[in-house]
């Protein structure tokens, strides 16, 4: 078993499922809509550091 450190693990930030395992996630878009909630999460590399409010619709 080899550990990829390029490896990024997503948790929806509403009801922390780990998105990884949700079938057709892709670690690579920009953002990922959990299908446990709903919530859709940004994509943790591409987010800046500062946790910013975005007030999108
Ligand atoms: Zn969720």
């Amino acid at each position: 078993m080899e550990k990829n450190t390029s490896h990024i693990e997503w948790h929806c930030i509403s009801c922390f499922a780990t998105l990884n395992d949700q079938p057709g996630f892709d670690e690579q878009a920009s953002s990922w809509t959990c299908l446990k909630c709903g919530h859709t999460n940004l994509n943790p590399c591409t987010e800046p550091k500062h946790t910013a409010t975005n007030r999108k619709g």
